[in-house]
């Protein structure tokens, strides 16, 4: 039966009141999946479930063919969310979908840092729900099912997400569930106050290279030696403005360690990062060109991410500091860029595994090429060395569901003599850039329409 608050208002004042006490009962019971049993038309399937960096992501199937209907009936869905069981508790947005004859596919975004942010969830228990209107305006109301049937996510692998700073929102933790709505499951979101663990971080600072690598170099200037000055400004800098920071070096490692192989160690950057369920990852970088008129910032984002946090990184670098953006082509945007595998380069991975004798791995011209971006993401960016190539170790993380969102910052070339004197003099600069572009868009995050930060901040602005 719809629950239709137009209805509620036509009936008398009696039945009225009744049902505000009933749903009162009800929310104070807190259990918004079950209160929506009766309304459930289906349940839809989860097939794969992730966090990227702030971002809850699900993707999925519905069998229409369970819902009396066909494909070309269905005008939107959407992603419903329910904190209580009146009409106010509820929240929805419009969410991508695809149909071929009575198989309709879901994601809850476009991109990996788009959608449903865990950082606005209220306080207490959200159920998720699929809403799906059809072209003659009738909707049908899911339950979010498990339907992972993998060992790598699913309710034995339950989310624990912890939310960034922001305000004078505490800290929250948000961990999921499925739970009961009537003869289904549904996806439930528990979101309590609670102190950050020991080892959970906000943010991951990363800089590149190290021991025996050098990275890019020009003249007497290593890159590895400038991103860990930079590094530990902009890891001062983001813990004064309150972030919890993990710096992935500190200078003190092994001289004569060639930490290009010993990334995917046990205590490696990668499998550091990936533990530390930090929501952003700064891995900082300098480039070098054979032609010294090359310079400017360039950032590196995951392919299926959106631009947002890359472009504001790369924004406040050029507003507040000399450096400016990279002219160099494959941009998305102004000094955002994205590099997959080229066939040339999946060729040359192939031939190294045969040579090696290991299988090679499933990479496609649409796997994130560089590691600290296709890794740190874990499940949600196809993260992949699981130690088939003997001179790697393993990123055991690597079905974790919950990514780190990471940019490559390659900051300016080291081959260029204006960018060589900002990196060198301008570090605090460049650290208070990269501060305000995390702030911007952990800000963001929280104004985004249909957040419920943004609707309680509105409530309270009234
Ligand atoms: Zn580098």
């Amino acid at each position: 039966m719809k629950h239709d608050v137009k209805t509620r208002k036509g009936a008398g004042s009696l039945v009225l009141l009744l049902c505000f006490l009933m749903s009162t009962l009800l929310s104070a019971c807190g259990n918004p999946a079950s209160g929506a049993a009766g309304e459930l038309d289906g349940t839809a399937a989860i097939r794969k479930y992730c966090t990227y960096g702030a971002f809850f992501r699900a993707e999925g199937t519905v069998d229409l063919s369970e819902l009396g209907g066909t494909a070309k009936d269905i005008e939107t869905a959407a992603l419903e969310l329910r904190t209580g069981n009146g009409e106010e508790d509820r929240t929805s947005f419009e969410i991508p979908f695809s149909v071929s004859k009575t198989k309709l596919t879901f994601r809850t975004a476009e991109h990996l840092d788009e959608g449903l942010c865990l950082d606005t969830l209220e306080t207490g228990d959200t159920a998720a729900f699929l809403k799906l209107t059809r072209k003659d305006g009738s909707t049908a109301l899911l339950a979010l099912a498990d339907g992972t049937g993998s060992e790598t996510t699913g309710p034995q692998d339950a989310i624990e997400y912890y939310t960034l700073p922001y305000g004078y929102h505490g800290r929250r933790k948000v961990t999921t569930a499925f739970e009961r709505a009537g003869t289904t499951e549904t996806l439930v979101f528990r979101t309590k106050r609670s102190r950050l663990p020991k080892d959970v971080y906000d943010i991951v600072v990363d800089p590149g290279h190290g021991g025996k690598d050098p990275g890019a170099q020009s003249g007497p200037y290593k890159e590895s030696e400038v991103v860990l000055d930079l590094g530990k400004k902009v890891a001062n800098a983001l813990e004064s403005a309150g972030y919890k920071v993990l710096l992935t070096r500190d200078g003190t490692e092994d001289p004569n360690v060639n930490m290009a192989y010993t990334e995917y160690d046990k205590d490696g950057r990668v499998n550091r990062t990936c533990a530390s369920r930090a929501k952003l990852a700064l891995s900082l970088h300098l480039n070098q060109n054979k032609h010294a008129g090359q310079n400017g910032v360039q950032i590196y984002k995951a392919r299926q991410a959106g631009n947002d946090f890359a472009k504001s990184l790369a924004d406040e670098l050029v507003v507040f500091t000399a450096l400016d953006y990279s002219t160099m082509g494959g941009r998305t945007e102004k000094g955002v860029y994205v590099r997959t595998f080229s066939n040339r380069e999946l060729a040359a991975e192939r031939s190294k595994a045969r040579r090696k004798g290991y299988t090679f791995y499933d990479a496609t011209t649409s796997t994130d090429y560089y590691f600290m971006i296709r890794e740190y993401g874990c499940l949600a960016t196809g993260a992949y060395v699981d130690g088939r190539n003997p001179a790697y170790g393993v990123n055991e993380y690597r079905t974790f569901p919950q990514g780190v969102e990471s940019c490559l910052c390659e900051l300016g070339f080291l081959s260029n003599e204006h960018d060589r004197q900002v990196l060198l003099n301008d570090q605090r600069g460049i650290a208070k850039a990269l501060t305000r572009a995390v702030d911007a868009y952990i800000a963001s995050l929280h104004e985004e329409p249909g957040s419920q930060t943004a609707d309680l901040l509105a409530k309270e602005s009234l």
